[in-house]
């Protein structure tokens, strides 16, 4: 997977599509991920003690990496990515505008 924990991407299909976020967890053995504020789902928490009331709480539920699109954060758009090998560090560029992302 090319997106990492941190990159800003744009949601390109289902009900956010055109949002754009930050990935905030993301799990590559399914090829899915996180994104903040995005695809939120409501959940039902049972109280934790008698007397307290349930809550409903909006979280973020995963999205395939399919469905959305990495934005570079030195040009802004969105771009495919390539990897730059140096010696044994491993560079991620962004193939829009060459620089290192
Ligand atoms: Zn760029």
């Amino acid at each position: 997977m090319k997106i990492k924990k941190g990159d800003t991407v744009l949601v390109i299909s289902g009900k956010d599509k055109a949002r754009k976020g930050k990935v905030i967890e993301v799990f590559p053995k399914q090829n899915r991920l996180i994104v903040e504020g995005i695809n939120l789902r409501k959940k039902h928490m049972k109280p934790k003690k008698s007397g307290e009331k349930g809550q409903i709480v909006e979280t973020s539920a995963p999205l395939n990496a399919s469905d959305v699109k990495f934005i570079c954060s030195k040009c802004g758009k969105a771009a495919r990515t390539r990897y730059k090998l140096e010696g044994k560090k491993k560079y991620r560029i962004c193939k829009k505008c060459g620089q290192e992302v």
